[in-house]
């Protein structure tokens, strides 16, 4: 009956499942809203060639204050959007604006902008990158388009053959969090790629060891012989940032060298890294 329904409901929402569904529909209606009005901001983080010293550009980061005014990581909001059908929507948006941002840096860096699952299997990619480099006016070779394990994993051939044309257009394409998945190896083999990220936590994993070496000594050579660029990600220490470049890693990235901020911040801050 509509009477036991509605008890059972009430009986339901008052369960800690229940609220956790309900601030779940918050979300994800908040979400929605956020996407349709592109209310999101990116922050950008240096990364830095070891050998000179000089900053070689950004990575471009997603950041979203939802209505409460609670800063909602990334790492929570972007699987939600993908299972919204929100991503293709929210990427292109960010592709966009981070490439109209470096269009303005007057030292012609490169910007590093990360792509989701939804991204690496949709047959548009690759005139939706065009046409953010067109109507923006940044040059291809200024775009690295990061991409990770897990967003080519379940349609490799596909992501394979959108990434083949993106580099062919003359976009860099980076494997972020290297490592850490299960078929990492065969990943470097199969993807055209330009650069390899090794993930953080074995940068965080430095500790003087011979075995927490041997992991970045073995990338470092992974990516030589493939002729790929290598960072280092989520170097927060001295130790790990010498260890680093001691064994040949090329560029580094982290809070040690500089945290994720809005562009504005990268504006008033005079040249510092920058060598062009
Ligand atoms: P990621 O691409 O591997 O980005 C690096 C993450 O590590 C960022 O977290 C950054 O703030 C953080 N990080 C940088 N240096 C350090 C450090 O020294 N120590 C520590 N502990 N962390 C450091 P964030 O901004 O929370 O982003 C998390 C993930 O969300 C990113 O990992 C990326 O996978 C995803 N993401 C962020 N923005 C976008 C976007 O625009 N599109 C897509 N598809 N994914 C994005
Ligand atoms: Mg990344
Ligand atoms: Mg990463
Ligand atoms: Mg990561």
């Amino acid at each position: 009956s509509a009477k036991a329904s509605g008890r059972n409901r009430a009986c339901f929402y008052a369960s800690s499942l229940g609220e956790a569904m309900l601030a779940r529909r918050i979300l994800e209606e908040n979400l929605r809203g956020a996407v349709e009005a592109k209310d999101f901001t990116l922050v950008y983080q240096p990364i830095v060639n070891g050998a000179t010293g000089c900053r070689i550009g950004f990575e471009a980061l997603l950041r979203w204050v939802d209505r409460t005014g609670r800063q909602v990581p990334p790492s929570d909001f972007i699987p939600i959007a993908e299972e919204l059908g929100l991503m293709a929507d929210l990427g292109r948006w960010v592709l966009r604006a981070a490439c109209q941002e470096a269009v303005s840096w007057a030292d012609g860096g490169t910007i590093a902008v990360n792509l989701s699952a939804t991204q690496l299997s949709d047959p548009n990619l690759p005139d939706i990158v065009g046409d953010a480099l067109t109507e923006t006016g940044l040059s291809p070779e200024r775009l690295e388009l990061e991409i990770t394990e897990t967003a080519v994993l379940g349609n490799r051939d596909v992501a394979r053959g959108l990434l083949q044309q993106l580099r062919e257009i003359g976009v860099g394409i980076a494997l972020d969090d290297f490592g850490t998945g299960f078929s990492s190896l065969s990943l470097v083999r199969e993807l055209p790629l330009t650069r390899i990220k090794i993930d953080r936590s074995f940068v965080a994993d430095i500790d003087g060891t011979m075995r927490s070496v041997a992991v970045i000594k073995a990338v470092v050579a992974l990516a030589q012989g493939y002729d790929l660029a290598l960072t280092g990600e989520g170097i927060e220490t001295e130790e790990q940032r010498d260890t680093l470049l001691a064994h040949g890693c090329s560029d580094l990235q982290g809070y040690l060298l500089g945290r994720p901020a809005p562009a504005a911040h990268w504006r008033t801050e005079t040249g510092h890294w920058s060598c062009r």
